[in-house]
């Protein structure tokens, strides 16, 4: 049983800047980077973004399959300003809350002999849909 004393924890905060309004971005790598920072052998890494707009997914790093998701978000979420409640504020993003609602708002991955315990084809990504401007992203790692 994990002893209270020797459990540590890591946070970092990844900053993103999309060029375009809807991207999908692989930052898989960024969060490996973490938990080789954490010095965490053994744990759980959260990963979220701390915007309402924006998601983190797990899923297969190819490229057609990246522009099936977006394809595949805009019919289910048109991006039509008249269309949304949300939008007679004032804002003209009710797509991108719907969107990030489907797409989800975080992962956790297990940390396994300091690595992240992915199946064969997992990647983390971040999903921008109402992007160009600065966005932050939490990293979270405990264990021991
Ligand atoms: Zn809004």
């Amino acid at each position: 049983m994990a002893d209270r004393n020797t459990m540590k924890t890591y946070t970092k905060y990844l900053t993103l800047k999309t060029t375009k309004k809807i991207e999908i971005v692989n930052i898989t790598s960024q969060v490996e980077e973490a938990v080789k920072e954490s010095q965490i052998i053994e744990g759980l890494c959260l990963v979220n973004p701390m915007h309402i707009t924006a998601s983190v997914f797990i899923n297969d790093e190819e490229e057609g399959l990246k522009e099936d998701f977006l394809k595949w978000l805009e019919k289910l979420v048109p991006d039509d300003i008249e269309k949304y409640k949300h939008n007679l504020t004032g804002e003209d993003n009710a797509y991108a809350h719907l969107r990030r609602t489907v797409m989800g708002r975080e992962v956790v991955v297990a940390v396994t002999s300091g690595n992240l315990d992915f199946g064969p084809w997992e990647q983390i990504f971040y999903g921008e849909f109402d992007g160009q401007r600065q966005k932050r992203v939490l990293i979270k790692i405990i264990g021991e």
